[in-house]
């Protein structure tokens, strides 16, 4: 039922922008588009905290982990077009880490979602940092958004920047230095 309405609410779209739902070729756009929404939406039915429930003890090594070029797609809460772009996350551990996957899981957490690309960047960051009880977590994302591409400035090549550092990130310049050196 609910995904009849959603059908529904796409073919209503489709005649709003000046096309044909009963159009062959698209017949069956509605119930792709429905169908893509679990994928793309995907982050409200995702948990940070259990995505980094499992943490293992690091043996001694006290040294940053990195995780560079995680590519993700979100959305724009703004205009609902896409942000396609690259996070790099790293941290210090303090007694604990997590897998690379699970760091790139978390980066899909918060991407599958309406966003905004200040937001997303400091969510993984807090997460990350609050959930592993981290030392230090660093944060950069760079992302292309299709609402400056597609329409408005129409501005196809601008890519923005965001950062969000934490902890020894935030207050030490050597730590924070050694972060950038490491995902350049
Ligand atoms: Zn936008």
């Amino acid at each position: 039922m609910e995904s009849d309405k959603n059908r529904q609410l796409i073919r209503d779209f489709i005649t709003a922008i000046g096309d044909d739902p009963e159009r062959e070729g698209i017949l069956e756009t509605p119930d792709r588009v429905v169908r893509s929404w679990k994928e793309l939406y995907g982050g409200y039915q995702m948990d940070p905290a259990k995505i980094l429930s499992k943490t293992f003890d690091p043996e001694g090594c006290d040294q940053m982990v990195v995780c560079k070029g995680i590519e993700f797609y979100s959305t724009c809460e703004h205009h609902l077009l896409p942000i396609i772009g690259t996070a790099h996350v790293g941290y210090l551990p303090k007694d604990r880490v997590v897998g690379l996957s699970k760091m790139a899981r978390l980066v899909d957490c918060f991407a599958r979602r309406l966003q905004i690309q200040e937001r997303l960047t400091s969510q993984v960051a807090h997460a990350l940092y609050h959930q592993l009880d981290a030392l230090g977590v660093g944060v950069v994302v760079e992302a292309k958004h299709f609402c400056m591409c597609a329409r408005g400035v129409n501005k196809q090549g601008s890519l923005m920047t965001t950062s969000a550092m934490l902890g020894v990130f935030r207050d030490n310049a050597p730590a924070r230095s050694e972060f950038m050196r490491l995902i350049k």
